[in-house]
């Protein structure tokens, strides 16, 4: 038996070029999930693809205690585009262990254990991020999680100066919720985090796995409220399709850093994926781009549904992270638009059509999906 836990879609993808996926049959698809949001640059981008093949010539893997010069480049490329002034790196291979390593560094440099996060958040699927979970469905039969996680609403500051306090070691947010619905954060609500945190000598957390390299218009979503946290993770598309993994550490949670490690941190490929990705993101302008493409969308998006009347309760994001709340269900919609209109897309909990789309994708294509979304639901 294989394959027993995903859910598979009715659709096989035999290779990708930009913003498009194509299927066995030669059918085309817009991939406006990013495949979630991995794709940050578009599905086999050239400049990604001769990296990956140049580092895999020369040195394909070396254990992480030995340095390399593609993995120094990284660590100070990230520490160069890092807000604020965190500079430490430590690297993995997927969201929810470059969470794990926030929550551990976050543990050991405070000395204390209770972790604050939020209700809908979603942090990964390990059982030390899958407590900073709020799914039950996820959670609930593969318990007990790690312990000492209180949950409070997203976006009620008096509740999070309830839950914040001197055994707090760290508050996890994800600036917008991804998963759990594109609710964005107001910047207010970031900076209240940040003082309470601050004051209480526990780490803020901002998990940018999702909003990050440049899909809300900064390269972290944290810079358009101006709030800087203590640890940043990332991920997803940061090697453009690589598993690759990172928790950015301002100095006092590394210097209060216990044991950790990984065989596979920052291997030499991966390392390379990223550089080549993170290097087009900020020669190219990508967030810049996302945002101009990103406003351009929604306003689309709501034209459109004022135009048609179309069953739509909210369009909501920001950048190239865009919720578009259906009333007759995300499932549905996300089936006919892939089936009918070939446009590929995520759900974003049972009634949020999510889309992640390439932060390469220009207002033709935007017009295809708001044609696409209209379509499905007139
Ligand atoms: C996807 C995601 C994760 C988990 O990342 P994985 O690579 O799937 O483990 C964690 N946090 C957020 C916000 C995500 O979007």
């Amino acid at each position: 038996m294989s394959g027993f836990v995903f859910n598979e879609k009715p659709i096989a993808i035999e290779s990708g070029e930009g913003p498009y996926l194509y299927a066995d049959d030669g059918t085309e698809y817009l991939d406006f999930g990013a495949s979630y949001a991995v794709a940050a640059l578009g599905h086999s981008h050239p400049a990604v693809t001769s990296a990956i093949q140049e580092q895999a010539a020369k040195l394909t893997y070396v254990q992480a205690s030995y340095p390399v010069e593609v993995r120094t480049e990284l660590y100070e490329k990230l520490a160069t585009l890092a807000p604020g002034d965190i500079s430490n790196v430590w690297l993995c291979n997927s969201g929810t262990e470059a969470n794990e390593a926030a929550m551990k560094f976050a543990r050991s440099a405070t000395g204390r254990q209770k972790i604050v996060a939020t209700k809908r958040a979603f942090h990964g699927r390990t059982l030390g991020s899958l407590a900073l979970t709020w799914k039950q469905k996820y959670k609930k039969p593969y318990e007990p999680v790690a312990g000492g996680v209180e949950f409070v609403s997203y976006g009620d500051e008096e509740e999070l100066a309830e839950a914040v306090d001197d055994e707090t070691a760290a508050v996890f947010l994800e600036p917008i919720q991804g998963e759990g619905g594109i609710n964005p954060a107001t910047a207010e609500y970031l900076q209240t985090a940040r003082d309470l945190t601050e004051d209480a000598g526990a780490a803020l957390v901002f998990d940018e796995i999702q909003t990050g390299i440049g899909r809300t218009g900064s390269l972290w979503a944290c810079e358009n409220a101006g709030v800087v946290p203590d640890i940043l993770t990332s991920a997803k598309g940061i090697a453009n399709g690589l598993p690759l993994g990172a928790t950015l550490c301002a100095d006092w949670i590394a210097d209060g850093a216990a044991s950790h490690g990984s065989t596979f941190s920052g291997g030499p490929v991966v390392c390379a994926a990223a550089n080549a990705t993170l290097d087009t993101i900020v020669e190219e302008d990508l967030p810049g781009h996302a945002a101009a493409v990103g406003d351009y969308l929604t306003t689309e998006l709501e034209a459109a549904v004022e135009e048609h009347d179309l069953p739509v309760r909210e369009v909501r994001g920001d950048g190239l992270m865009v919720g578009v709340e259906v009333k007759r269900g995300a499932n549905r919609t996300l089936k006919h638009l892939a089936l009918s209109e070939q446009l590929l897309a995520l759900p974003a909990g049972r009634t949020v059509v999510r889309f992640l789309p390439p932060l390469v994708i220009d207002e033709e294509h935007a017009d295809r999906a708001v044609d696409a979304m209209t379509n499905v639901l007139s």
